[in-house]
């Protein structure tokens, strides 16, 4: 089994967290009621954590891959850090 990096234990799955930002108008219509008006959907963030340590592996799906498949493809920052 792959080992994290940051606190060494062995884990056979990690965490994929997945964040978008919502950013919306606000503003008082006719009434004084506060609406709010969607206005974009920036492109998600896709990271990787370890289910142990909570602490970010990867930022990509294909490192992960290759990490749960057993194949080092740790970066060396991350494995320094
Ligand atoms: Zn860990």
């Amino acid at each position: 089994m792959p080992k994290c990096p940051k606190c060494k234990k062995e884990i056979a799955q990690v965490l994929r967290c997945e964040m978008a930002n919502v950013v919306s108008v606000m503003y008082l219509d006719e009434a004084g009621k506060v609406r709010l008006k969607e206005q974009s959907f920036e492109p998600e963030a896709v990271e990787f954590l370890c289910p142990e340590c909570n602490q970010k592996l990867f930022d990509y799906s294909e490192d992960a891959e290759n990490f749960l498949k057993g194949r080092d493809q740790i970066p060396v920052a991350l494995v320094r850090g």
